[in-house]
């Protein structure tokens, strides 16, 4: 096992991951920006590197200031947490090419999932069922896409090949439309992602979002953790998530998990990952995988027992996962809510101090968070707070718990969105459950629009 790790991150994923360490005996490193040097991650790690001033770019992105600070301390893996370095397949190959260890998938899956079209192509090859759509990338000939649209069934959708943070896609509803947003759909997805290769797929329009949790090792053992639905989405960006999925049967999880768990032995996959689909009428949609620890482990933490960064550390450091699927049971349901330094009415980001924070606590309460009393966010980063989780026998039990839970969370000298989280775990469709992934934006258009 690892002596030192080094965490190549901020925020609450680094406490995180942290926490993991400490857990599991092994050195924590935490590099920090100029602008995050106070930070909790920073004083409970056993060492901390200050990789440059606050623009990601500067320091969280900066490969060569955290390669440097990696080999300086001796850390022998590096930990990417989400968001920045952590799907760079380039990133990961580095680390590796300088003798240490990347926490993550290996930089070949990385890329193939990192190119939808690619990622799709394999998909099919493991027989996890995908949207009905284009075999690969568009060719350059409009007659055959016409051809192709009119097969596939109108709306469709046109979606970049690298693309990613809900960028990147046009929905098309007829085929007086779909030439010309081809060709600007092209042409953004040349300027942002530096590749003009798209394809197009059945645009589904009442899915839900639900994703699944994987775990793979060295020895081509992989295993599934369930399913989380994540449909309360504003603009792509997720809110609100839940495991298991309302109405999921015990044997669609089971089908869908086994599809998943083959799709990481087709690709010799490593570490953990998520699947993500489109959930319509029973059915499952692959749309796309992420190959990165994801914000919302968590609650598959809370119903199944696994510390999945404690996971993702074994795996890396070559051990057999261990356990296998039948060891993993699921029991009772958990939420969790993303609290964002944002108006819960504008949605604008209110970076600040935080004059006075008391975060809940108690039984069957679990709150990541790197915030306390005069703590400032600052303006550069992620919205992300806080990610406030209940754990409860059943759905409903859950649902009360956060209710008292979120009446418990203080935040001043700043707004977030916890009135937002409250209004909504009072909402009568909400708590129903099974709601698709347009139901909070229509929600928010319902109720705050005219606010
Ligand atoms: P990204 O990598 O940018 O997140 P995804 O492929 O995961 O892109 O899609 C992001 C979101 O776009 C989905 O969660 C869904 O809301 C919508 N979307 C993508 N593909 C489709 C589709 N075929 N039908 C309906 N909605 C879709």
């Amino acid at each position: 096992m690892f002596k030192k790790i080094l965490i190549a991150n901020r925020g609450e994923i680094a406490l995180r991951i942290v926490r993991a360490c400490k857990k599991m005996g092994i050195d924590s490193v935490v590099v920090y920006s100029e602008m995050d040097k106070d930070s909790m991650a920073v004083r409970l790690a056993d060492e901390s590197v200050c990789i440059g001033p606050a623009p990601a770019n500067k320091s969280y992105l900066n490969q060569d200031a955290i390669l440097s600070a990696a080999l300086m301390t001796g850390a022998e893996a590096i930990h990417p947490g989400y968001g920045f370095l952590a799907e760079n397949a380039q990133f990961a190959e580095r680390i590796e090419q300088a003798g240490l260890t990347f926490i993550g998938p290996t930089a070949k899956n990385i890329r193939q999932m990192g190119d939808k079209v690619e990622a799709k192509r394999q998909m099919i090859l493991a027989g996890v069922p995908c949207v009905p759509g284009s075999e690969g990338a568009l060719p350059h000939d409009n007659d055959a896409i016409i051809k192709l649209a009119a097969e596939v069934g109108y709306p469709v959708i046109i979606k970049a090949a690298s693309g990613g943070g809900g960028r990147g896609m046009r929905v098309v509803h007829k085929e007086s439309e779909l030439i010309n947003a081809i060709a600007v759909t092209r042409s953004e997805a040349d300027a942002n992602f530096g590749s003009s290769v798209v394809y197009m797929e059945r645009y589904l329009e009442k899915p839900r979002h639900v994703e699944v949790q994987v775990l793979a090792d060295k020895h081509g053992h992989a295993i599934h953790l369930g399913e989380r639905d994540c449909s309360m989405q504003r603009r792509h960006q997720k809110i609100i998530e839940e495991a298991p999925a309302p109405g999921i049967t015990e044997e669609q999880r089971r089908q869908i998990g086994e599809a998943c768990v083959k799709a990481c032995q087709t690709m010799n996959y490593v570490g953990a990952g998520t699947f993500e689909f489109l959930f319509e009428n029973g059915e499952f949609f692959f749309i796309e995988m992420n190959t990165r620890i994801q914000v919302e482990h968590t609650i598959s933490e809370l119903i199944t027992g696994i510390d999945i960064i404690q996971a993702q550390i074994l795996v890396s450091s070559g051990q057999p996962l261990p356990y296998k699927q039948e060891d993993i049971t699921f029991s009772g349901h958990a939420f969790e809510c993303r609290i964002n330094a944002e108006n819960p009415y504008t949605f604008m980001p209110t970076p600040g101090r935080i004059s006075y924070c008391h975060l809940p606590a108690g039984f069957g309460v679990r709150v990541d968070s790197h915030i306390e009393t005069g703590y400032t966010v600052p303006p550069s980063y992620d919205s992300l707070i806080a990610k406030i989780c209940v754990h409860g026998l059943t759905r409903k039990d859950a649902i009360k718990r956060m209710q008292a839970t979120l009446s418990e969370a203080k935040i001043e000298g700043i707004d977030t969105n916890i009135a937002l989280h409250q209004r909504l775990f009072t909402d009568e469709g909400f708590k129903q459950g099974q709601v698709s992934i347009h139901y909070l934006e229509q929600w928010i258009e319902k109720n705050i629009s005219n606010h």
